[in-house]
């Protein structure tokens, strides 16, 4: 089993295997945590993170990128947030915190900010809500590895485990 990763209204989509995956996403936690500041940046990586294979079994967490609650009048401030998260994880911000070294984290993530680029504000179909699992009850960061948990816990703990 495998995810992906996709723009559909664009056609676009990547395909990740499961390892991949939590590599790909412990890579943005590391950088976005670190950058966010509005309550939608720090949302946007809580709900990342709750893209968690250990908490919902492999292969099945996949998503659009028509899932982020993106606003119309607040695009290109978001969108601009997520590409500057992946340029900073491809200057290895923390990867030291991974008990593991990712030889393709590079490939992964350029590959991610294509699929980011390809998405443009006409896309956006109305403004919505986070479409969380289990909403989380705070926006807080796991002590051991300050990135944002989602409301079962942290990516990078239990990909570790
Ligand atoms: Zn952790």
């Amino acid at each position: 089993m495998s995810n992906w990763i996709s723009n559909k209204k664009a056609q676009i989509e990547m395909g990740l295997s499961n390892g991949a995956t939590a590599v790909l996403l412990s890579l943005l936690l590391l950088a976005g945590s670190d950058l966010a500041e509005t309550p939608w940046e720090q949302a946007c990586i809580t709900w990342l993170s709750e893209q968690d294979q250990s908490i919902f079994g492999l292969g099945v967490v996949s998503f659009d990128l028509d899932q982020l609650a993106w606003q119309r009048a607040d695009f290109d401030r978001q969108k601009d947030f997520l590409i500057r998260t992946v340029d900073l994880a491809l200057m290895r911000h923390r990867w030291e915190l991974l008990d593991y070294d990712p030889p393709a984290g590079p490939d992964f993530l350029r590959e991610f900010r294509s699929v980011l680029e390809s998405y443009e504000r006409e896309m956006i179909d109305s403004d919505k809500d986070w479409d969380w699992f289990q909403a989380p009850e705070r926006f807080e960061k796991c002590p051991q590895h300050q990135v944002f948990q989602h409301a079962n816990g942290c990516l990078i703990c239990h990909d570790a485990a």
